[in-house]
């Protein structure tokens, strides 16, 4: 027996005992890292890419969440491998499902603190005629604290990993019947757009958004094409390039108002990144063409952004961009500070943008009976100051005797 053996049988013994979170995921590692993973593990060099194949195989097209099923490896490497590794879903907290069909989950994610219970965070299905649309999380909170949305006013903040953002795609397929196989094959797939507009700002959290959609987009799992995925981003100019070039999904621009004034307001990084910067980052985002259109959610506020001057601005600024322009009602919270536009308001509103050549830009609240519709998530998560979560994953950090 070599010293390398020797390790990976500490290392078996020490993981056999641990709980199942302390096994690392599988879940969410691209093709190279899952091959990374399994050499680390001893697996021999030549096997690697097959039976990294037959893994994905496992966690993407059957949906399953153990090694026991994945009868291509021998019971031997099964059972090793699940003494190491995880592949279960994250924790639903609540399921609920709105009369519209909407469907939302609360998920609680691991905890970096024995004891303490994870945080949460939200997903929601979408059910339209002839598509479905998941819209995922990509941070615990956000960050930025723009002041019509719910989850800007949570304050507990921690990047999702590539891990937990697919892990939400999995348990949408696992609630809607999508296994084996998630309808890859038929007209009838359930989950057929994702949004990234759940809680966060995904351009925030850049690389494990990168890694999560890779995963998701690989023709050989869950199949989801990038022309399919939506990123939206309150305006994070410096990473909107990078995110065209390294991404290469569609993207969709939270931009509200027309004036740096109001936009100051609503979203406070537009003090950063002015509007005049965010649109030329939009001009030249890499692909963007007729055929693959910038979306602009537009949120409707009485008497802050939706005069007939504001509509006739919006058309104006957008002029030469290839876009799509998404009125979006606003969806109140409690407390929020702001009112929906009047139906009426909204539909001169829309009537311009009309006018100027954009088809349906309405967007249909949804799940607004559960608290589902854009701008409404947040999770019970409370707040924690910077100083408590650091002296919490340094205990964290600390070996369990
Ligand atoms: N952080 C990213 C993505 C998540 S927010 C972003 O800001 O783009 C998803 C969309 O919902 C954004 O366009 C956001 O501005 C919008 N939104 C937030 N709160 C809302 C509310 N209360 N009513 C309607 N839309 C809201
Ligand atoms: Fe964060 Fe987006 Fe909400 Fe602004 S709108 S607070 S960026 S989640």
């Amino acid at each position: 027996m070599t010293t390398l053996d020797i390790a990976h049988e500490k290392r078996e013994d020490a993981l056999a005992a641990a709980p199942r979170a302390l096994r690392p995921s599988l879940v969410g590692l691209t093709r190279p890292q899952l091959m990374e993973a399994l050499s680390g593990f001893g697996l021999p060099e030549k096997q690697l890419r097959m039976r990294a194949g037959q893994i994905w195989n496992g966690i993407y097209n059957r949906g399953l969440t153990s090694f026991e099923g994945m009868t291509t490896l021998s019971k031997e490497l099964r059972q090793k491998l699940e003494a190491a590794f995880d592949m279960s879903r994250l924790e639903i907290v609540t399921e609920q499902k709105s009369v519209d069909g909407t469907r939302k989950w609360l998920l609680r994610l691991p905890s970096a603190v024995p004891g303490v219970p994870g945080p949460e965070i939200e997903t929601v299905y979408i059910p339209e005629e002839g598509r479905g649309t998941l819209c995922v999380s990509s941070q615990v909170g956000c960050t930025l604290t723009c002041t019509f949305c719910h989850t800007g006013t949570q304050k507990l903040v921690r990047n999702l990993t590539a891990g937990e953002i697919v892990g939400q795609i999995l348990i949408a397929r696992d609630a809607l019947g999508e296994w084996p196989d998630g309808g890859r094959n038929s007209e009838d797939r359930l989950i057929t757009n994702i949004v990234l507009m759940g809680m966060g700002e995904p351009l925030y959290n850049f690389d494990n958004v990168r890694d999560a959609l890779e995963v998701v987009s690989d023709g050989e799992g869950l199949s989801l094409s990038k022309r399919r995925i939506t990123l939206s981003t309150s305006g994070v100019v410096p990473m909107i390039e990078k995110a065209g070039a390294d991404i290469g999904c569609m993207l969709a621009i939270s931009l509200h108002a027309v004036n740096d004034e109001t936009r100051n307001k609503l979203v406070p990084l537009n003090k950063k990144y002015p509007i005049a910067e965010l649109l030329d980052a939009c001009r030249n985002y890499p692909g963007v063409s007729n055929a693959r259109r910038i979306t602009f959610e537009y949120v409707m506020l009485k008497g802050v952004n939706d005069s007939l001057e504001d509509a006739k601005s919006l058309v104006r600024l957008l002029k030469g961009i290839p876009s799509k322009i998404n009125l979006i009602p606003f969806n109140p919270w409690p407390g929020s500070p702001y009112e929906c536009s009047d139906w009426e308001t909204i539909e001169k509103f829309a009537d311009v943008v009309n006018r100027a050549g954009y088809a349906s830009p309405v967007r249909t609240p949804r799940g607004r009976d559960i608290m589902a519709a854009c701008g409404q998530l947040k999770s019970d998560t409370v707040k924690k100051r910077a100083s408590e979560r650091f002296r919490d994953e340094k205990t964290a950090a600390q070996p369990i005797a």
